[in-house]
């Protein structure tokens, strides 16, 4: 039976229902009813839903509960690294000495909030082995296009205008090729081995003086460590080219090894992925971009510095790439990410890659009977499974994430990467704890009975959730917002 309150809040409408009333203005120039300025209100009043202030209340609050998170259940969601977010993180980027400053107050009124940007940039530097770092793109696929402006702007400095061509790999996240084309510059793939790494002999062909650089993700997209690395920075360097790192899940890498010691020239990093954040929806997110010494005047507008005095300030470099955000970042992220670090600590920051890899591998190594694994091999922070190891039944990847939702779990994100045709790409992070895992293991190695005894049970699935299957494309390019939409 659908509940009253599980409609949406337009059919819970009965003409005349008041869910809030305003004093009566009596002044005069002014509405009696509702106290705005006469000469100000509507000639036809608005069509709105006319509900109590209880049946709005009770329908937001059961919508919330409708809300997947991570604070509700495991979120396995490979290459978007949902993690546990401390709930310290949350007080301290609720604190009002943040979020009552003004974006545009003076740095001698700001000089709290500016130390905090640097030593967040400083803690990257020293992550990740590059020299300095703007925290001010909002987010990773901004983060790349800034690198890429700052890639651009180095070859353009030096008089090298043929350079404008990107290398990327074809494992790669399709926010590189998509922000390499924003950025104006041509994109050429190169391919991967069997054992999913770049091909090293695939790529010398490639190099030549019109390739600005190349953009790799390490580990790459399907979890694993590109072994090849030393050879492709000299490959690269002895081109003219630079070296892009794509570090949005450095979570994988953090206390074992560092992109810059790697012979990468500029990276980005996902604050809402590597250090805690919740993302979903498109945000809220930060992307730090780093670069190695030698670039740093190259940095976005403004960078934030610290005098002898121990002052901050700011300031602004006529050779930089540009500016590519209004203020400093999206400061609540920044401070959320600032505290994780704080509160891990030097000695506890060394065991989140090593965590994640054995929590990976084990999920991996699990369900590698009922799985069909295309790469076999110690995995980084993440795996990617091609459907299931029996596929003569017809049930699909969509099918297995779809009743993994009945079970209380969001899905792992499938059909992608795009090297195979069933992928389902699983990481779950070091923040879980074994039993999350266990439990998760047994409901992937039951859906998978599942669909050898009854598949077409699997196939109609999800059963449980508010909505079965829907059209997704439409629900999110046009879903219906207002009272009218939905009556039309
Ligand atoms: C998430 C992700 C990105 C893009 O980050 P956004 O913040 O979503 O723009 C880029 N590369 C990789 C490998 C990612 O996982």
């Amino acid at each position: 039976m659908i509940r009253n309150y599980d409609k949406l809040i337009f059919e819970l409408s009965k003409e005349g229902r008041m869910g809030y009333s305003l004093p009566k203005n009596e002044f005069e120039g002014y509405c009696m009813c509702c106290g705005i300025p006469a000469h100000l209100k509507r000639e036809t009043t608005p069509e709105l839903p006319q509900v109590t202030e209880f049946d709005v209340v009770r329908h937001y609050t059961n919508l919330s509960n409708k809300n997947f998170g991570v604070d509700t259940g495991f979120y396995p969601l490979g290459s978007c690294t949902m993690k546990y977010n401390p709930r310290i993180n949350e007080e301290m980027a609720a604190h009002p000495a943040f979020t009552q400053l003004h974006p545009d107050a003076p740095t001698e009124c700001a000089q709290g909030a500016l130390e905090v940007y640097y030593n967040l940039a400083a803690s990257l530097s020293e992550l990740s082995g590059l020299s300095a770092f703007t925290l001010n793109p909002y987010a990773g696929a901004h983060g790349e296009l800034t690198g890429l402006m700052i890639m651009r702007k180095y070859h353009m400095l030096r008089g090298d205008h043929k350079r404008t061509k990107v290398i990327v790999p074809d494992s790669a996240h399709g926010t590189n090729p998509a922000s390499a084309a924003v950025c104006g510059l041509q994109i050429v793939e190169v391919k991967s081995t069997a054992k999913g790494t770049v091909d090293v002999e695939a790529l010398k062909p490639l190099l030549d003086d019109t390739v600005a650089g190349i953009m790799m993700t390490n580990p790459n997209t399907l979890g694993i460590f590109e072994t090849e690395i030393p050879e492709i920075a000299k490959l690269v360097h002895e081109c003219g080219g630079l070296l892009y790192y794509d570090g949005a899940n450095l979570n994988a890498v953090l206390g074992k090894c560092r992109p810059g010691d790697m012979g990468f020239d500029i990276m980005h990093i996902n604050l809402h992925k590597t250090f805690s954040t919740p993302h979903g929806g498109g945000g809220p997110g930060d992307g730090p971009v780093g670069v190695r010494a030698g670039l740093e005047h190259l940095l976005p507008n403004p960078q934030v510095k610290k005098n002898e005095q121990g002052i901050f300030y700011l300031t602004t470099d006529e050779e930089s790439a540009g500016c590519v955000s209004g203020f400093l970042g999206n400061f609540a992220v920044i401070v959320r990410a600032y505290t994780y670090i704080l509160t891990l600590g030097r000695e506890n920051v060394k065991m989140v890659g090593p965590l994640a890899v054995l929590n990976a591998n084990y999920v991996k190594e699990s369900l590698k009977n009922e799985y069909y694994l295309p790469i076999e091999g110690v995995c980084k922070h993440e795996f990617v499974f091609d459907g299931l190891a029996d596929k003569s039944t017809g049930v699909t990847t969509l099918d297995i994430a779809k009743r993994l939702l009945d079970y209380g779990y969001h899905a792992p994100t499938i059909y992608f990467p795009l090297l195979f045709h069933q992928s389902i790409m699983i990481e779950p992070t070091e923040t879980e704890s074994k039993e999350t895992l266990d439990e998760f293991i047994a409901v992937m190695k039951k859906v998978a009975q599942e669909a050898a005894e009854t598949p077409d049970v699997v196939k109609a699935a999800p059963y449980n959730t508010p909505v079965r299957r829907l059209d997704e494309t439409t629900a999110a390019r046009f879903p219906k917002t207002t009272y009218k939409q939905m009556k039309g």
